[in-house]
């Protein structure tokens, strides 16, 4: 493998921290305590991408005393007491994409006829080794700019919303309530939704309004929609310690609206979408 960026490829297993390699002294729950508990999670279940139900207790990944206590706890302190950046969120949303990621190397697609892993299946070349690298990000050894490096999209709700949470790992994006605010967060995208207009227009018309959670889920799957519509060449640089892009992102190709996906995602998230 590639290692100009000076980051340590390791066999992930049970002993090693899941972001930088060394010897794990203990367990985490991807999902942090006072996120299960703020919101009562423990025994609430995650269906994950083989349509089988995991229970947020049982989200757990080995991690070492640095990254655990140093990197994370601060950035979890911030993130509990509501008075994160946008960086800081981009910052702990790559840490859920990435071990939601890796822990679909070690779940079977299919339980009944094991074989094949959730990540054989949806991931294509290796996006998780990518992941590791935008994840170091968080560790401060690591620049990005723009910073945060993907686009962060921040709901204040008037009213207090129920916990939600979604991970759709082909577009590297997450969407999570945490009661009073909340969060659409491409991790990977350069801002390139943040460069475009409609959307801008979009979330600024959203955020004009009282919107409650079914808002954020539309635009949310709207982002979705239209980013599987392009394809993109991010120019970007990875070397030791950053994380730079050169410029704006260059649309390759670009495909007609797809009506169907976007009622589809809508339908995943739980609601229906009717065109007027
Ligand atoms: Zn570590």
């Amino acid at each position: 493998m590639h290692n100009i960026t000076g980051i340590k490829n390791f066999e992930f297993n049970k002993e090693t921290c899941f972001i930088c390699g060394r010897y794990a002294e203990s367990r985490e729950h991807l999902f942090p305590k006072w996120l299960q508990h703020r919101f009562n999670l423990w025994d609430e279940k995650l269906i994950i991408p083989n349509k089988t139900a995991i229970s947020y207790r049982q989200l757990i990944v080995p991690c070492c005393k640095k990254c655990n206590g140093e990197v994370f706890g601060q950035l979890e302190k911030v993130i509990a007491s509501g008075t994160e950046s946008e960086s800081d969120i981009w910052r702990w949303a790559n840490k859920l994409h990435f071990g939601l990621t890796l822990k679909d190397k070690f779940f079977d697609w299919d339980r009944k006829n094991p074989g094949y892993k959730i990540g054989d299946i949806i991931s294509s070349s290796d996006p998780l080794e990518q992941s590791r690298h935008f994840l170091h990000a968080v560790s401060g050894d690591f620049k990005c700019n723009p910073d945060p490096f993907g686009s962060v999209f921040r709901f204040d709700f008037k009213k207090e919303q129920e916990y939600n949470f979604i991970h759709i790992i082909n577009s590297s994006s997450i969407c999570i309530s945490l009661g009073n605010r909340g969060y659409v967060i491409f991790v990977r995208d350069g801002q390139f939704l943040k460069e475009c207009e409609g959307v801008m227009d979009d979330y600024k018309e959203l955020q004009s309004k009282d919107s409650e959670m079914v808002d954020m889920l539309f635009f949310y799957a709207k982002n979705i929609e239209y980013l599987e519509r392009f394809t993109i060449t991010n120019p970007v640089i990875i070397t030791k310690g950053q994380i730079i892009k050169l410029g704006r992102a260059t649309i390759r190709e670009e495909r007609p609206e797809n009506k169907e996906l976007l009622a589809e995602i809508c339908k995943h998230f739980g609601f229906t979408w009717v065109e007027k």
